[in-house]
């Protein structure tokens, strides 16, 4: 059953107001239809084929809800791209927005001005170690394509380091770092750019049994490589502290600090990309948090003002800040630190303070979606493995738990995905915004999603996964 917003029943979910004006105007309500021809006619999207694109209208959200122009409503397990993470309208963000609207909607980077001060000082409160200096950018490939600039201008080195199965952006360098079949098309092979293979137990690239044995292996792996290409040459390693897009991989203990001690053996710049994880998603404020382990420079995005005014950034340690100390920085943005994103960054900030909101991720995490995802694999032969932690998780779908057979190719396309087209279907026409990758169902919610609201998405994932199970046989 498709859910309507009508039926919503939570308090400030807002009217589809659009519609109201229309009729009170005596015009008809706007329809999908007419919402989708607009679009189409001069809105280019990405990563689409333009003439196959066919995006779903949204005419409002509130919470974790977002709905159409004709009263469905879907319950949004992807916090849209895994970016608001304290859910949609805000009353708090919006209301600082408004307000810094009304003040001063913008001023160039070089000026001094208190929202944007204040947006850094609160994020270095919350960052890691000594990440106290923050360079603002509009979003997380720039955030991404600024470490990379600041490591090779602090070592003198070129080359970085990435992990296949990672997502690091879509822009040169970050399309280039990127480890999974996004880059692809786009790879020229001169950014510098050597991957190699983290940890992932489930499907071990080093013929591991165990965590601990995956964990040692993937970091000798990792320092072969180093050695290989000559730590000499090597600017950054860099790294995703739990994988995002490419896999809700959770690192075994023990493997990011191994990471830690590999740079600073060779002198390279270790940088940890938070675009997805960072500011609450796995329930601590940063995923680094979890093991303890602090790098030379931090990217982030998303979940820093929840995406409502696009916003990122990198967090500096002392040791690259002072290198720029008394040489200036050869780069920029117009719109760095944008005083509309500053403003929703720090009423974000503190609402999350104030609501709890990274205690209640990890809360609903260990309490309600862990155990309702295993639970769900108890029940489910297409589950071949349930991982993540706080608001972040992944059902890995298998055509046969035995061979672990993933229940669509890698990087398949066109007919050979559709079977999980119909899983996202499935929950689709249940009312469930799901996200999915590959063969992965992605579990992304608003860090502050009720529990009721988890079990009834948990309760519509239950019902798709039939469709899912139906694929495997
Ligand atoms: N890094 C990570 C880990 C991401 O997940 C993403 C986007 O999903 C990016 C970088 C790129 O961020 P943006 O799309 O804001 O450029």
């Amino acid at each position: 059953m498709t859910r309507t917003n009508t039926d919503a029943g939570t308090a400030g979910r807002a009217p589809r107001r659009s519609d109201a004006d229309a009729r009170a105007a005596g015009r008809a309500p706007r329809t999908n239809a007419d919402a989708r021809a607009a679009d189409h006619a001069h809105v280019f999207h990405s990563w689409s084929a333009q003439a196959q694109t066919e995006p779903m209208p949204v005419a409002g959200a509130s919470g974790a809800y977002f709905w159409d122009h004709e009263g469905n409503r879907y319950l949004d397990f992807s916090s849209q791209l895994v970016y608001t993470n304290i859910g949609h309208q805000h009353p708090r963000v919006v209301a600082a927005i408004q307000e810094q609207a009304g003040q001063l909607c913008t001023v160039a980077p070089s000026f001094a001005v208190d929202i944007r001060s204040e947006a850094a000082r609160l994020i270095a409160e919350h960052t890691p170690g000594d990440l106290d200096r923050i360079f603002f950018t509009t979003g997380g490939a720039e955030a991404v394509e600024h470490a990379v600039r600041m490591a090779r201008l602090h070592t003198g080195r070129h080359k970085v380091l990435s992990a296949y199965r990672s997502y690091h952006g879509a822009t040169s360098t970050a399309i280039h770092l990127t480890g999974d079949p996004r880059r692809w098309p786009s790879d020229t092979g001169a950014a510098g750019v050597v991957h190699f293979w983290g940890p992932y137990a489930y499907r071990s690239s080093f013929h591991a049994t165990d965590e601990r044995q995956e964990c040692e292996r993937a970091l000798r792996h990792l320092e072969e490589t180093i050695v290989g290409e000559g730590p000499g040459t090597i600017a950054a390693v860099l790294l995703e502290p739990v994988v995002g897009t490419a896999g809700v991989l959770v690192p075994p203990d023990g493997y990011l600090a191994g990471v830690r001690a590999l740079c600073d053996r060779y002198g390279i710049v270790f940088v940890l990309d938070e675009v997805m994880v960072g500011f609450g998603r796995t329930g601590r404020w940063f995923a680094a948090d979890h093991w303890g382990v602090v790098p030379d420079l931090l990217t982030f995005a998303k979940g820093v003002n929840s995406g409502y005014v696009p916003l990122g950034g990198v967090a500096i340690g002392e040791r690259i800040a002072a290198t720029f100390a008394d040489r200036p920085y050869p780069g920029g943005l117009t719109y760095s630190g944008h005083p509309l994103a500053c403003a929703a960054a720090v009423a974000t900030i503190e609402t999350m303070r104030a609501e709890r909101v990274v205690e209640h991720a990890a809360d609903l995490g260990a309490r309600v979606l862990g155990p309702g995802l295993r639970e769900l694999a108890n029940r489910h032969p297409s589950i071949g493995e349930v991982r993540g932690l706080g608001a972040f998780w992944a059902l890995e779908l298998v055509a046969d738990r035995t061979t672990r057979e993933p229940l669509v190719p890698y990087a398949a396309t066109g007919e050979a995905a559709a079977p999980m087209g119909r899983v996202a279907g499935a929950c689709k026409e249940r009312g469930l915004w799901p996200f999915i990758h590959m063969n992965r169902i992605h579990v992304a919610p608003p860090c502050n999603l009720t529990e009721s609201e988890a079990k009834e998405g948990l309760a519509i994932l239950d019902e798709a996964l039939e469709v899912a199970d139906a694929e495997a046989r």
